[in-house]
């Protein structure tokens, strides 16, 4: 094969009589990205090949397992802090150019796409006219769900190539699609096998060339507009819903979309560059993109720390409850074998019959074939006794919340397992290190925080207790991650961090309404601003006698913060016997709604009950005094978990906070918001609202930073 031309970032060789392949192959990286050098040497590479007249068709490869991965988002980081709206524009409309080079040609080219191509990937692949798509890959566009919109010509090709609804969906939607999908939506025009893939695309390209196939028409397609399509306009911007209001990027695409219509390609890749550039600036990719970016370097670390895991090829789950039933299903079905041992059968057939429907809902949606279902059940062994459990590697307690069972619970599996087994307790308020102290080899205990419903959650907490070992760490990070979950490494203090920073939220909603605020007001001031309940809808969804009880425990651990001397309203509805949903009343009432699902409505009763605890009466509090006092006391709670070591890094609060309560993405979390708003801004609101007491008294770690100019998000570091 004679090589036309050669660099770091790519080559083209001339595969075949009168046909060039060009190969994306970065040299001494694992993927294919998108940066100055590749752009650099497309240019060349480019216009050498356009200047040859013995080439008739060009092939558009990857040497990588994947086609290109597209941009890099260090990238888009800096464009969003550092570069000047210029400067953003002219690198969009440089790979713009770039890319439309291959269209461009006087030859037909074809992609073979293997692997995934995803952002910048797909919209290198979109230029080429045709495309071959592996069976087994993967394309889409993600960078709505980074706030921005695809920037080097994706929104201009996919509605020629393939139609509005399909560039809608596809851009608006942010997800990777299959192979089928791709071919269904016209985004691709073939499937191959992995293995047949370089010779379909050759077979199509040969086509092509020898004028079987049209791809000059194919080409003027893509120069000229689109057809617009009112439904599929209306429909996209129904979907917006609340998500508009937070998330630019997505409404952008739309209204985009709609206006680019009867634009010719040239028109429509110059506005595809000033969306691009007006999105990269908003708040909300800033937070998009710096969390995209955390989420790697948490990754990063949890690998490590998971690094010196034991092998867990059997777990064990104690107690088929609510929890139990969850994590024994959450283990399953990612492949572990798993015990699930109760006091109770009728529990047992519970927790199975839970996982049954679980797996059910997998077969459904055609994610898990029906015997794949069965297996899967099949490896859940549930059992009243302790037989077995001499080959678990892991056991993770899930029982009544009460010390001596645990500690008994425990001590009976310790002296049943293997001294290397890891135990494991899924306690929510009790200390690891009070729970291991029954234990013959408390270095073997850790604690694992799930959040319920387990499926469906992704946040778990690892607890290290005083004598906990690096390796039984190790072996729940590796374990927890093997569930498709994401780890926390947290101290053993009261709450941990979620519900700890909970809890202070929740008490300054206590204080909030003893001083004469609207509870409807506060639900609606926090729904607004993004948050997916307001705190008294949640209260009543997760059960105010609950909350009452943890915020007792809670307001023992922690008094000056969160023990306010006065009877709260999480205490009051709790004692009338309102616990929320599950008793029909809480703040609001519930009725069933035609489906059968609890809807709220206002309930006059409860005025009557908050007016009894409102010292001065009700009074007006503005919408930012009551989202300062909210997000104020979340903040400095985060702040005071930082300089007490209970995460070592503000990327573990906020992503633990996102994870594990739905703190919306788009103001990043409680630390990346503090920086937003100031760390000398929020010692000023501090001081004002001090009389309150220890709740909004700020940290050391955070006056200091305040004090030095500098911020929690100085880098993007777990
Ligand atoms: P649950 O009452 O639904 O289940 C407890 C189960 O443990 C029952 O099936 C019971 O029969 C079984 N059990 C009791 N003693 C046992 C023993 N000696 N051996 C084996 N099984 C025994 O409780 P749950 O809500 O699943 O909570 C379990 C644990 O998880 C508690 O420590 C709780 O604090 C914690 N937790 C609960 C939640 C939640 O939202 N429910 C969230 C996080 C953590």
């Amino acid at each position: 094969m004679d090589t036309l031309w050669s660099g770091s970032t790519l080559r083209i060789v001339e595969c075949a009589p009168g046909i060039a392949e060009l190969c994306f192959d970065r040299t001494g990286a694992a993927v294919n990205t998108i940066d100055q050098t590749l752009l650099d040497e497309l240019d060349e590479a480019l216009v050498q090949l356009a200047a040859r007249d013995d080439v008739r068709g060009l092939l558009l490869t990857s040497a990588k397992d994947a086609f290109i991965a597209g941009a890099d988002i260090t990238v888009l980081w800096d464009m969003h802090r550092q570069w000047p709206a210029d400067q953003i524009a002219a690198f969009c409309r440089r790979m713009q150019r770039s890319f439309t080079l291959i269209e461009d040609l006087d030859m037909p080219s074809v992609c073979a796409i293997n692997g995934f191509a995803l952002g910048g990937g797909l919209e290198v692949a979109l230029c080429a006219h045709f495309r071959v798509l592996a069976d087994d890959a993967k394309v889409g566009f993600p960078e709505v769900g980074l706030g921005i919109l695809p920037g080097a010509g994706g929104t201009v090709r996919t509605p020629r190539l393939a139609g509005l609804p399909v560039a809608l969906a596809w851009i608006v939607g942010a997800r990777n699609h299959r192979a089928a999908a791709a071919l269904d939506a016209g985004v691709v025009d073939q499937l191959a096998s992995p293995d047949a893939l370089r010779d379909a695309a050759l077979q199509m390209l040969r086509q092509a060339a020898d004028g079987e196939i049209d791809w000059r028409a194919r080409r003027t397609r893509l120069k000229g507009g689109f057809a617009r399509d009112d439904a599929a306009l209306a429909a996209a911007r129904a979907d917006l819903g609340k998500l508009s209001r937070h998330q630019p990027a997505a409404p952008a695409v739309v209204d985009w979309l709609e206006r680019s219509a009867s634009m010719d390609q040239s028109a429509a890749l110059d506005g595809e560059e000033a969306v691009f550039t007006r999105l990269v600036k908003t708040p909300t990719a800033g937070a998009m993109v710096s969390m995209f970016l955390s989420g790697q370097s948490l990754n990063q670390k949890l690998r490590k720390q998971g690094g010196a895991a034991r092998q867990v090829n059997k777990a064990a789950v104690l107690g088929a409850g609510i929890m139990g039933g969850g994590i024994a299903y959450s283990t399953a079905v990612k492949g572990t074998a798993v015990v699930l041992k109760d006091i109770a059968q009728e529990q047992l057939d519970l927790g199975i019959g839970e996982a049954w429907k679980l797996l059910g809902k997998l077969v459904a949606k055609a994610r898990m074939t029906e015997e794949q279902a069965h297996a899967v059940l099949a490896s859940i062994e549930p059992t009243l006794t302790l037989d077995g459990f001499d080959s678990v590697n892991v056991v993770v307690e899930a029982v009544v919340e009460n010390l001596g069972v645990k500690q008994s619970v425990l001590a009976e599996v310790e002296a049943a397992t293997p001294a290397d087994t890891i135990l494991a307790s899924n306690t929510s308020s009790l200390a690891i290190t009070e729970i291991a102290s029954a234990l013959q080899r408390p270095e073997n205990m850790v604690g694992m925080h799930f959040f319920n419903p387990v499926h469906m959650m992704p946040l778990v907490e690892v607890i290290r207790g005083d004598k906990t070992s690096d390796q039984a760490v190790a072996t729940a990070v590796a374990y927890v991650r093997a569930m498709g979950k994401t780890p926390l490494v947290v101290a053993d203090c009261a709450g941990f961090l979620v519900n700890r920073l909970l809890g202070a939220y929740f008490t300054a909603l206590n204080h909030l309404i003893r001083d004469g605020a609207d509870f409807v007001q506060i639900d609606r001031v926090m729904e607004t601003w993004g948050w997916p309940m307001g705190p008294c809808y949640l209260l009543d969804v997760a059960g105010l006698d609950t909350l009452d009880k943890a915020m007792k425990y809670l307001g023992a651990a922690y008094p000056d913060v969160m023990a306010p001397p006065f009877p709260t309203v999480i205490q009051t509805l709790a004692e009338a016997g309102r616990y929320g949903q599950k008793t029909g009343a809480g703040f609001y009432k519930y009725e069933p709604d035609s489906k059968g699902r609890p809807r709220r409505s206002a309930d006059p009763e409860v005025r009557d009950l908050i007016a009894g605890i409102q010292a001065d009466g009700a009074r007006d509090f503005s919408d930012q005094e009551i989202l300062d006092r909210m997000m104020l006391a979340m903040i400095l709670e985060a702040g005071r978990c930082l300089d007490e070591h209970v995460v070592e890094s503000a990327v573990e609060v906020d992503t633990g906070m996102r994870l594990g309560t739905g703190f919306p993405l788009h103001h990043g979390g409680p630390l990346w918001l503090a920086d937003q708003l100031g760390l000398p801004a929020i010692l000023e609101r501090c001081d004002r609202l001090i009389a309150i007491g220890g709740l909004y008294v700020p940290g050391e770690g955070l006056r200091k930073k305040a004090r030095d100019g500098s911020r929690f998000f100085d880098a993007i570091q777990a």
